[in-house]
């Protein structure tokens, strides 16, 4: 499928708008070309150009910090790795982190899909995150496979091994976001809450797709601008209503104490509460 791209790269974007974190400036360590170890139906970055597992410095963190400083950082609340793909594929995460935290003092996280969380360094560079927000979709490797189209060398099960593991080192903010296509039954429900009864996050957040997800990759998409035009043809996703997760949210909570959060679902899609719409 080819590239429609009409925005020039930049590794620094926004403010971005989000639900979770507030006014967020977004980090872009991947680059153009959508580089991610899954392959998500619900991507908003369209069909993902590049699958893989392998880290590699993709954007030098001499440019990225080179962006950064023509940023004004005073009004935003936290600055967010995240953008054209999985975050943690990139080499120099820890040398990113540490110089974004160093330049603007603000909190600085990161959102990813935690499939590279079974490496030590992946685990330590991380850990240097104020907060990190990991992607579960699934409790069955037959769901992840269906929702997340991982990379075939990935499986569930060392997933979360790796994020048991991230736990145990971790000090600061864990969020666990979690998107509902569907309703799940009452059994994926509780295996759900067994799991984070073991993993122990700080907030879990329940989400279901907010926007069409373009069928061409965009780098508006790493945003949250939708024109009311969209000149690019997009698919629409299965979602489930507030009331859904609003009522799985009360079940965890009941269950084992953990907050829960959602997005504010409207129905005007021009004005969506959509975030950075990764990991
Ligand atoms: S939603 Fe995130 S994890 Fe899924 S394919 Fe897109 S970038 Fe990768």
């Amino acid at each position: 499928m080819p590239t429609v791209t009409t925005t020039p790269f930049t590794s620094v974007y926004g403010p971005v708008q989000s639900w979770r974190f507030g006014r967020s400036l977004g980090i872009d360590p991947i680059g153009a070309t959508p580089t991610c170890s899954f392959n998500c139906v619900y991507c908003q970055l369209g069909e993902i150009q590049h699958q893989s597992c392998s880290r590699q410095v993709f954007i030098p963190t001499q440019t990225i910090q080179h962006d950064l400083q023509t940023f004004r950082v005073c009004d935003v609340n936290t600055i967010t790795l995240s953008g054209s793909g999985e975050p943690t594929l990139a080499q120099n995460l820890g040398e990113i982190l540490g110089m974004a935290k160093q330049i603007t003092r603000k909190q600085v996280g990161v959102l990813t899909n935690g499939s590279l969380l079974s490496d030590r360094a992946v685990r330590e560079e991380l850990a240097l995150a104020d907060w990190v927000s990991v992607k579960v979709d699934a409790i069955s490797d037959g769901s992840f496979r269906r929702i997340n189209h991982p990379i075939t060398t990935l499986n569930l099960q060392t997933l979360w091994a790796g994020l048991l593991q991230f736990r145990q080192i971790y000090s600061g903010h864990l969020a666990i976001q979690t998107m509902l296509l569907t309703d799940w039954s009452g059994q994926d429900q509780t295996e759900y809450i067994r799991r984070m009864q073991a993993l122990m996050p700080d907030e879990i957040q329940l989400n279901t797709p907010t926007r069409p997800r373009p069928l061409t990759h965009q780098l508006e998409a790493r945003g949250n601008y939708i024109p009311a035009d969209r000149p690019y043809p997009t698919q629409p996703l299965q979602r489930v209503k507030a009331e859904v997760l609003e009522a799985f949210g009360d079940r965890i909570t009941s269950a084992i104490g953990l907050p829960v959060r959602y997005p504010l679902l409207k129905q005007d899609e021009h004005h969506e509460p959509s975030d950075e719409p990764l990991s």
